[in-house]
């Protein structure tokens, strides 16, 4: 940093350099990159060609020509701006079009649109469905925004271990208040699955309302890419609150809760991170209604991403390397301490290849790591370049 223009004062009550320094000599500064042009396989950053594994464009679609199109002739037909908040007029026939196709894809009945999955989740927490007195009940583990609208919310937050069904199910029968429960459908750092099943039976008993964020798992997961909820056959009237994003498989930016009519209207209705923003970009919606199309019909992608997985697990155990074996794009590597996940990251990085470290806060202590993402658009090849690499710099026993 160079000379500080900020008064002693101000740095000494808000210490903002002196906890970018202690970042720093902890190894927990984020660094961030600039790619020189498109998403994909492999990224452009500086004068480096990366073979990149931390994306979560899982299908590849992020920069597919027919979304260029898509968001182009979106851009012919509505312009740029939405220009006002959905709830005054700037929702277009693209958003209500999109509406229709998000409730089709996922079997549910109706879909609300958000500018982004974390103002989604948060809107969990800002509509008045659980307040002072109600109780949120969430896996440990849930994304960030997750716990954020427990918090907002102003409810009594208790954390169950994770993927503890049980634990769940007893906070769900012992309170006698409004229970809101929540949890990702795939695990955003970990890959693994939710108990969803058990979940939802456990809140229908106990009269509790279920949300699942389903950001990784939608059009990855199920026949048709309906998510985890579509693989496991699950539908709105067990789990009422599904959420889903649109940044990471579907390639395009921007959210959904889909569920029964009476939950959408009602959070149409009260949702504040749906009222009081201006409405996506209809020319956005436009190309996230064609990727949607894509992905129903395109089940290619699905198919070379479950062949790749397990390839590259059958690869990571005969190196014995620590990745824990899940059914998902996201593959863990656990390094422990943030100090070696920088050392792997730049170590591959120098081979060639990018995957950021993952530190806390966004994982627990000593569960530092590297977050390996497998995409569609990835060869077998590719993943022996990685897996060789990996095997290089942790070397025999690991
Ligand atoms: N939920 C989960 C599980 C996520 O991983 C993310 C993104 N990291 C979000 C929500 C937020 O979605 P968005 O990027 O659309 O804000």
């Amino acid at each position: 940093m160079g000379a500080s223009e900020l008064s002693p004062l101000l740095e000494e009550t808000f210490r903002f350099r002196a906890t970018c320094s202690e970042l720093q000599s902890q190894s927990l500064l984020r660094e961030r990159l600039v790619l020189n042009g498109r998403q994909g396989r492999s990224v452009n950053i500086g004068t480096e060609t990366l073979l990149n594994f931390c994306s979560n464009d899982y299908l590849g679609l992020a920069a597919d020509p027919r979304l260029a199109s898509a968001l182009k002739a979106g851009v012919d037909m509505y312009g740029v701006g939405a220009g006002a908040s959905a709830l005054v007029c700037g929702r277009s026939r693209a958003h209500a079009e999109l509406e229709q196709a998000v409730a089709d894809f996922t079997g549910r009945d109706r879909a609300l649109l958000f500018c982004s999955g974390y103002m989604a989740n948060l809107a969990l927490g800002v509509s008045g469905l659980v307040g002072a007195g109600d109780l949120v009940i969430a896996d440990r583990v849930s994304h960030a925004s997750l716990i954020d609208a427990a918090r907002i919310s102003g409810a009594r937050l208790r954390r169950y271990p994770h993927c503890d069904h049980l634990a769940a199910a007893k906070l769900m029968q012992t309170a006698n208040c409004r229970k809101l429960v929540l949890t990702d459908g795939v695990f955003s750092m970990d890959g693994d699955l939710a108990p969803v099943s058990h979940l939802a039976q456990a809140a229908l008993k106990s009269g509790a309302l279920l949300a699942v964020d389903d950001a990784h798992g939608l059009g990855v997961l199920g026949h048709a890419g309906g998510g985890m909820l579509q693989a496991a056959g699950i539908n709105q009237s067990s789990v009422p609150v599904l959420m889903g994003t649109f940044g990471k498989a579907v390639g395009t930016a921007g959210a959904f809760i889909a569920g029964p009519t009476e939950v959408i209207e009602f959070l149409c209705q009260r949702a504040r991170t749906y009222m009081y923003t201006t409405a996506p970009p209809s020319a956005l919606a436009h190309a996230t209604r064609i990727a949607l199309d894509i992905i129903a019909e395109e089940s290619g992608g699905r198919t070379r991403l479950a062949d790749l997985i397990a390839y590259f697990h059958a690869g990571a155990a005969q190196l014995g390397l620590p990745v824990p074996l899940s059914q998902t794009p996201i593959q863990p590597l656990l390094l422990g301490s943030p100090r070696q996940a920088v050392t792997v990251s730049a170590g591959l990085r120098a081979a060639g290849i990018l995957v950021m470290p993952v530190r806390p806060p966004t994982v627990p202590a000593a569960t530092s790591r590297l977050r390996i993402t497998i995409t569609a658009a990835h060869a077998r090849a590719d993943l022996d370049r990685l897996l060789q690499q990996l095997a290089c710099l942790l070397g025999p026993g690991h």
